[in-house]
């Protein structure tokens, strides 16, 4: 059984977009980690995690 990845959870709070990072990318992306894919912003911290039943509302960020 894996546990497979975990996620932060995000909602964009300029367009409403809703969006994950896995948490392997926290290196990659470093002060962008979480910012909106659409308008690069900063987004609203919801929650973290393994991929949830309502996961994939959120586009996954690669
Ligand atoms: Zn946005």
């Amino acid at each position: 059984m894996s546990w497979g990845a975990l996620y932060f959870y995000y909602k964009c709070p300029k367009c409403g977009k809703l969006f994950k990072y896995s948490i392997d990318l926290i290196p990659e992306y470093q002060d962008e980690f979480g910012n909106c894919p659409v308008c690069n912003i900063k987004g609203e911290y919801l929650k973290e995690g393994a991929a949830d039943l309502d996961d994939l509302l959120y586009e996954d960020i690669d």
